[in-house]
Formats: structure tokens, C-alpha cells, sequence
């Protein structure tokens, strides 16, 4: 079986340098593997997402040598994916879970749940961890408040801790109670994030999962759902995010750091792969390369071994 990767960013800003590390990382572990790859734009995300944006995305990956090897439509060159045209398997999927008793409706307000930031159940890459108020209401208490309120829906996490051997972090363990129900679909009708990634990962037969060590304790919720679903999960590996000299991760906010902005500035894409070649300790030289050239070089980048883009790295990307 050939393996199967994808990159799958929101179109929510533009690509920045951080973007194009976990970009090319997952891209060069597929090509590595003689595997095929996947471009999906994950909109879900409607007033967050633009298409303009979605637009670029594209073309900085071409820019920057990454190619994927299908889409919606027969023919390349491809188009990707597009989440937002998915919806109907999203829908799929929370009927199963509903079926297999896995949902419940949730109607706590805002209000009440920033309250619970402050109690002692800790965040998360979530948002704060649901204690679980909604989930053992009567009937009659569902009855009563969904008259006034549309609910959200939460998926109920398993008790048991949830473990995997993650290529690039090791092995992790998580404690199911400690993760929280979590949202599934928004009460203004919007699929949360977790649900559609999980769905079109399985939809798409992706094999390896390689993306930012941000997204790291998103993992054991989609492998919760994985199995409820009862699909098969990919391997994972979340790689370091990139920092700057100080261990702060980059801003995304920082305009300099994006793509369109290095481009602009008359940058090469051999240069700013270059850099990150370099800054992941795939190539020993600091050097001008192409995303091709480096398909033998690719190792994933280990959790101990911080990814800095130092001020002399940028000078030398900028050739200043
Ligand atoms: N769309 C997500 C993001 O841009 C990434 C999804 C993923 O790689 O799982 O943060």
C-alpha cells in the first residue's frame, strides 16, 4: 500500500515560515516514501476563512516546490481539496456517532464556560476541559433548555487513557478525563475542527499525519474518534514549532515571516528551503536547495532538538 500524506492549512492568513517547515516536512516524508500526496484547505472555519487567502496558500507551496498528486476533479493540475464542499460527509460521521450513543447536546454558554478557565480542569489546545456539565442531563432538563437554546454537540471522550507512539515526540499517554468532551459541531451549525480533520483524513486514506507540535493534544481526541468511527488512524509525528532566538514561537502576526512578504522581498524558494533545511539539521551547509533535492535528506525533526531561525539565518535568507 502506498503511503499517503497531506498538508491541510486554514485559510485563515497567510503562510508563514512555520507553515512551510511542517508544509515541506510532511511533503518530503511522503516523497521520501514514494507515497502520494494531498493539498486540503480546511475552511471550515467560515468568517475565519477567505479565499483569497486559500488562493495563496496554493501558490506559496508551488512556489516553494511542493506538488500534490490528486483533487475533487479528474485531471491535473489539481486543485485541492476544500473542506467547506465536504460537509455532507461531516454530517455522515455525527450520525454514526450519534448512533452509537458517542454525542449529546450541550447547552452551556459562553459565560459559563470561561468560567470554568479558571477552574482547577486545566486547558488545552481546546480551550478550557469540559467537565462534562451537559452530558448526564434527564430528558426533561434536555427538553426544557433546548427550548430556549440550540445546543452545541459534544463527542464523549473515553475514560480509559488514550496512548500512541508519536514519530516525531515519542510515546504519549493521555488521560481521556483530563482531554474533556469536546465540541463536535458549534451550535450555529459549524463542524469543529477535530471532527472534519479526523473525517477527511480517514475520507482520504491519509497513512502519516506530520504537522506542529501545537497540534500535538489534538491527536488523542481524533484517535478517539478514529475509533469510534471505526476507522483506521495514520501515524502521527508533530514536529518542533519554530522559534526565534528567545524560544518564542514565532508570531504570526510577524508580516516579515510570510511567505508572500520573503517572496516580495525578491527571495528565491531555494533560499528560504535552504534555511529551513538547515534549521531542521537535514543539510550540514547552510546552502541555496530545492524541495526535490532534498528528499533523501528528510528525517523527522526530534522534540529535544529546538527549530530556531536565528538572526543570522534570516540575514542570510534575506542575502543581507
Ligand atoms: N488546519 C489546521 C491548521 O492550519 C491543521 C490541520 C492538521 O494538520 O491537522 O492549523
Amino acid at each position: 500500500m502506498k503511503r499517503r500524506g497531506r498538508f491541510a492549512p486554514t485559510p485563515s492568513g497567510q503562510l508563514h515560515i512555520g507553515n512551510a517547515l511542517s508544509a515541506l516536512a510532511s511533503w518530503l516524508q511522503i516523497r521520501q516514501a514514494g507515497g502520494e500526496f494531498v493539498l486540503r484547505i480546511e475552511d471550515i472555519d467560515k468568517p475565519r476563512s477567505r479565499p483569497e487567502f486559500a488562493r495563496q496558500q496554493q501558490d506559496d507551496l508551488v512556489w516553494l516546490g511542493i506538488d500534490w498528486d490528486e483533487g475533487p476533479e479528474q485531471g491535473g493540475p489539481y486543485a485541492p481539496y476544500v473542506q467547506s464542499e465536504r460537509e455532507n460527509l461531516y454530517e455522515a460521521a455525527l450520525e454514526r456517532l450519534d448512533e452509537a450513543g458517542r454525542l449529546y447536546p450541550c447547552y452551556c454558554s459562553r459565560s459559563e464556560l470561561a468560567s470554568i478557565a479558571s477552574a482547577p480542569h486545566g486547558l488545552s489546545s481546546e480551550g478550557p476541559v469540559y467537565p462534562g456539565f451537559c452530558r448526564h442531563l434527564t430528558a426533561e432538563e434536555r427538553e426544557e433548555k433546548g427550548a430556549r437554546k440550540t445546543p452545541a454537540i459534544r463527542f464523549i471522550m473515553p475514560s480509559e487513557p488514550i496512548a500512541f507512539e508519536d514519530g516525531a515526540a515519542g510515546w504519549m499517554r493521555y488521560d481521556g478525563d483530563a482531554l474533556g468532551d469536546f465540541v463536535v459541531k458549534r451550535a450555529d451549525g459549524m463542524f469543529s475542527y477535530q471532527l472534519a480533520v479526523t473525517v477527511d483524513d480517514a475520507a482520504m486514506g491519509i497513512t502519516d499525519v506530520l504537522r506542529g507540535a501545537d497540534l500535538l493534544d489534538s491527536t488523542p481526541r481524533q484517535l478517539a474518534l478514529y475509533e469510534a468511527l471505526g476507522s483506521q488512524a495514520p501515524a502521527f509525528a508533530h514536529i518542533p514549532l519554530v522559534a526565534d532566538e528567545s524560544g518564542q514561537r514565532l508570531s504570526k502576526r510577524d508580516k516579515s515571516l510570510t511567505l508572500a512578504s520573503l517572496k516580495q522581498a525578491g527571495v528565491p524558494p531555494e533560499r528560504l528551503v535552504g534555511a529551513l533545511a538547515h534549521m531542521a539539521g537535514w543539510t550540514e551547509r547552510l546552502e541555496t536547495v530545492s524541495a526535490a533535492e532534498l528528499i533523501g535528506a528528510f528525517d523527522p525533526p526530534k522534540p529535544d532538538r529546538p527549530i530556531v531561525l536565528t538572526s543570522r539565518l534570516m540575514q542570510w535568507l534575506l542575502n543581507d
